[in-house]
C-alpha cells in the first residue's frame, strides 16, 4: 500500500489480539493454545467454532496491561502499513467478563493507543459498544457506565453482538442518552440479518454509520436511502467472506453499494480471526475493483469524513491525504 494513507473505523480491540501476544499470555496462564492457532491466525471452521475460538483467545486477556499491549501492538502494526487514523471498539460487558472494570480496561486501551501514537503518529479514538444479546436493560447500564467515565479518546458509541437478538428500537433510550452526551453513533446491522435490520436501525437510532450493512445491497430502495441520508457503511469484506456470507470477494456486494452511491469504508473487523488486515483489505479491494492509489484514497477520505473526531482533527487528517485530482476540463 505504498503511498496510500489508510484509515479504519471498524475493529474490535479484543478481536485484534495478535496470535504472538496470545501465545505469550497462554504461557503465563498455563494454557495450551497450540490447536487454536496456525501462524498468525486463529483456527476455526464454522460460526460456532469462530465464537469458541474468540472466547478462548480473548479469555487470555486478564490484566489491564494485556489490553494496553494488545492496543499498542495492533495500532503500531497498522500504522507501519500506512494507517493515519483508527477507531477501536471495546465493550464494558466484555471488560467485566474479563474480571476488569470498564474504567481499568478503557485506561489500558487508551494507554496502548497513546504509546502507538507517540511512536507512529497514528490518531486513535475509542468507541465503546453495547452488546445486543444482553438486552436493553444491560444496554442502559453499559451506557451509564460509559458516560460516567468520560475520556478524551472516547468519542462514540456502538451496538454490536448478536444481530438476531432484540429490535434496534429497544436500544433507542441508551443511544439517545449517548447522543445527548455528544457521542457519535454507529450500530452493527445487515451482516447476518437482511436489509430490514439496517432499516430498523435507521428508523430507531441516531446513527451516522452502520457496521457492515452489506445486506442493504439486496434492496435498491434501501441503498437509495443510505445514499440520500449519507450514512457511511463500515464494510468488512474479508470478514464477510471468512464467515461465509459471500462465497468470495467477487461475490461480495461492495461494488454494487458503491455503484448505488452508498458511502463505504474498508475495515478488518477481527483481523487474526478472519485472516484480514487493514492493508490487506485495501489491496484485495484494489485487485477486485481495479482501483489505483487515488481510488483507494477515496475510502480513507470517506472514513475520515465519518470519523468520530472534532473538526480540527478531521481537517488535519484530511490534509494528510493526497489532494483530489481536478476533473480534466472538457470543451
Ligand atoms: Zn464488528
Amino acid at each position: 500500500m505504498r503511498g496510500v494513507a489508510l484509515a479504519e473505523l471498524h475493529c474490535h480491540v479484543e478481536g485484534a489480539l495478535p496470535v504472538s501476544l496470545a501465545r505469550e499470555l497462554a504461557v503465563r496462564e498455563g494454557v495450551d493454545i497450540s490447536a487454536l492457532t496456525d501462524g498468525e491466525r486463529y483456527l476455526w471452521h464454522d460460526f460456532p467454532g469462530f465464537l469458541a475460538a474468540y472466547g478462548r483467545a480473548t479469555r487470555l486477556l486478564r490484566r489491564p496491561e494485556d489490553y494496553a499491549r494488545l492496543a499498542e501492538m495492533h495500532l503500531s502494526a497498522i500504522a507501519a502499513d500506512g494507517a493515519i487514523y483508527a477507531e477501536l471498539f471495546l465493550a464494558p460487558d466484555d471488560a467485566t467478563r474479563a474480571g476488569m472494570s470498564y474504567a481499568a480496561c478503557l485506561e489500558a486501551v487508551a494507554e496502548g493507543a497513546e504509546r502507538a501514537r507517540a511512536r507512529s503518529g497514528i490518531e486513535v479514538r475509542l468507541v465503546p459498544h453495547i452488546l445486543r444479546q444482553n438486552g436493553p436493560e444491560a444496554a442502559l447500564r453499559a451506557t451509564r457506565t460509559i458516560l460516567a467515565h468520560p475520556h478524551p479518546l472516547v468519542t462514540g458509541i456502538g451496538l454490536a453482538g448478536d444481530e438476531r437478538e432484540h429490535l434496534a428500537a429497544e436500544f433507542a433510550p441508551a443511544f439517545a442518552m449517548a447522543a445527548e452526551a455528544g457521542l457519535g453513533c454507529t450500530a452493527h446491522a445487515g451482516e447476518v440479518c437482511g436489509p430490514e435490520s439496517v432499516a430498523h436501525v435507521l428508523d430507531a437510532l441516531p446513527v451516522t454509520r452502520i457496521g457492515h450493512g452489506v445486506a442493504a445491497a439486496a434492496d435498491p430502495a434501501l441503498m437509495a436511502r443510505l445514499a440520500d441520508e449519507e450514512i457511511v457503511l463500515e464494510v468488512c469484506p474479508g470478514s464477510n467472506v471468512a464467515l461465509g456470507l459471500f462465497s468470495d470477494r467477487a461475490a461480495h456486494p461492495l461494488a454494487r453499494l458503491i455503484a448505488a452511491g452508498v458511502r463505504v469504508t474498508l475495515n478488518s473487523d477481527d483481523p487474526p480471526f478472519f485472516g484480514t488486515s487493514l492493508a490487506g483489505e485495501y489491496r484485495a479491494t484494489a485487485a477486485a475493483l481495479g482501483l489505483d492509489a487515488a481510488g483507494l484514497t477515496a475510502f480513507t477520505r470517506t472514513a475520515i469524513e465519518a470519523a468520530f473526531v472534532d473538526e480540527a482533527t478531521r481537517a488535519r487528517l484530511i490534509s494528510r491525504l493526497a489532494p483530489v485530482e481536478p476533473a480534466p476540463f472538457r470543451a
